[in-house]
């Protein structure tokens, strides 16, 4: 499905999202890539969702790319009788290890390793920092707190404990055995959540054996501090600044997202801003300007990817949180300082050929008629590349890999077109030209340019570059072998 923007979209799929229509509807709408989240739901319904996003995948022909984002060793708070309550400021409310359904005076807290590790004065935050409550007495299995700050607490939110370090592996036994289960109902993105170090990496990718391509979740601080050897281990990241927001002072969290996304895009590595970027979307039609402001900030960052969390999990408006992105980024992408902020933030990288090729590719597309860049690719190494240097015009991916299709759905500009592997460059040069004529991104007036690796099919070999004509009968009179 052609898009009119370069920046993908990323919606979270949730009880508001879960019937086929409705994920239909927000492909439609402008969403490229969903996200199951692991912390919420069953098996079962994640599955449903799996295979209706297949389903639209394959009715539409449009590659989608799935993002199953493992807990991690993510705090939670049990489930409530109701389903939420109210926690006034001032009234105490006690967390314990019991799983009776919780109500306005006590809630689970399924993690006896952090009792062990409370003390009296310590905050827990809830709900990415919303409530805030301070222990005044606690022991082996419950914690007495006090409502700093109060609001709405309802099943299985978030809580952080800034102030105390936590003896927490990096993938708990639920998330081996979320793993094991996305990767054999076929994912193509993990997530992993509070990644500290390198090495929390190590296990799910040896777990995930290529199944899946791993994505490294930025919300501590100890990640922020060893980014640059997360990143090289990582196969994308994102921005969670929902964590991040509370576990360090919420001011630091732009500029970071700043300089996380330059690396990012210097690396070839696809990076998603992600939280609360419609928020007040949940419960109204009506992004604030504020957020509007957020959603371009990021596409102007040159972010691979925007994420909608509950607004289209939970929300009121999915489909318009979805239509809102498309249309703020269809309006940034074409102000003239978006080109300007992406062509002075390039960094010139000559480490291989295919460096050369990608470069040279896109400035020809700069300076010339040329309406598109065709790369081949098999493993997405040279699309990757190719959006690295963010060029003026769109790219199509031309794979015979369907993985490779699906998981450059998170990459920026990057269009994909299944395409049989090819053994003639000819043969090569007319599907590409095909591809973009059918999917209107060129009429038969304009010129295309294609990169291609000869001989095909090897991985790593880019190698060649062309520009050809939309024209079938120019191209064969041009280039008759
Ligand atoms: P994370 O830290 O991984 O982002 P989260 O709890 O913030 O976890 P999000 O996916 O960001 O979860 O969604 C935000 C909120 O939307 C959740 O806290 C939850 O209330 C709701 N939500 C999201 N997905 C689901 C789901 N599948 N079922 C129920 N509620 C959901
Ligand atoms: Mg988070
Ligand atoms: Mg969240």
């Amino acid at each position: 499905m052609r898009r009119h923007r370069n920046v993908k979209i990323v919606a979270t799929l949730g009880p508001a999202s879960s019937d086929y229509q409705t994920i239909k509807a927000l492909h439609e709408a402008g969403a490229d890539v969903f996200r199951l989240n692991m912390s919420h739901g069953s098996h079962a319904e994640i599955e449903q969702r799996h295979k209706y996003i297949r389903m639209v995948e394959k009715e539409l022909n449009s590659p989608i790319a799935i993002l199953a984002d493992l807990q991690g060793p993510k705090l939670r708070v049990g489930e409530f009788a109701n389903g939420s309550e109210e926690l006034e400021n001032g009234a105490s409310f006690r967390l314990d290890l019991s799983d009776v359904p919780g109500d306005a005076t006590r809630v689970q807290l399924p993690h006896p390793e952090i009792f062990a590790a409370l003390k009296s004065g310590a905050h827990l935050l809830v709900n990415d920092g919303k409530i805030k409550l301070q222990v005044t007495k606690c022991g082996p299995d419950f914690a007495d707190c006090m409502v700093i700050n109060g609001g709405t607490i309802s099943n299985r939110k978030g809580v952080n404990v800034p102030d105390v370090i936590l003896p927490l592996a990096a993938l708990s036994e639920k998330d081996k055995q979320d793993l094991e289960f996305v990767c054999a109902l076929g994912v193509d993105w993990l997530a992993l959540s509070f990644v500290q170090r390198p090495e929390d990496l190590l296990e799910a990718r040896e777990l995930a054996a290529g199944r899946a391509a791993v994505l490294s979740k930025i919300e501590k601080p100890s990640a922020v501090e060893r980014f640059d050897d997360i990143l090289n281990v990582s196969d994308g990241i994102m921005v969670a600044r929902g964590d991040l927001g509370v576990e360090l002072p919420v001011q630091n969290v732009p500029p970071i997202q700043k300089r996380l996304v330059r690396k990012c895009r210097a690396a070839a590595k696809p990076v998603i801003v992600a939280t609360q970027m419609l928020e007040s979307m949940i419960e109204s039609p009506m992004p604030t300007r504020a957020e509007v402001s957020d959603v371009a900030t990021a596409i102007y960052e040159g972010a691979d990817a925007i994420m909608l969390s509950a607004e289209s999990a939970a929300g009121q408006f999915p489909i318009q949180a979805v239509q809102t992105m498309n249309n703020v980024a269809v309006e940034v992408e074409s102000d003239q300082t978006y080109r300007e902020i992406l062509d002075a933030s390039r960094k010139a990288n000559r480490q291989s050929i295919a460096d050369g090729i990608v470069a040279a590719a896109r400035e020809i597309a700069e300076t010339t008629n040329i309406k598109t860049i065709c790369c081949y690719t098999q493993s997405g190494t040279t699309a990757l590349l190719t959006a690295r240097e963010r060029p003026c015009v769109p790219i199509i991916a031309m794979t015979s890999e369907m993985r490779t299709a699906r998981r450059l759905a998170l990459t920026w500009g990057t269009n994909c077109v299944l395409s049989n592997s090819k053994t003639r460059f000819k043969e090569a040069v007319v599907s590409a030209v095909r591809a973009a004529l059918a999917e209107g991104y060129v009429t038969q007036d304009d010129q295309i340019v294609i990169t291609a690796g000869v001989p095909f099919n090897i991985p790593g070999t880019t190698n060649i570059l062309r520009v050809a004509p939309c024209n079938e009968r120019m191209i064969y009179a041009m280039d008759p072998e």
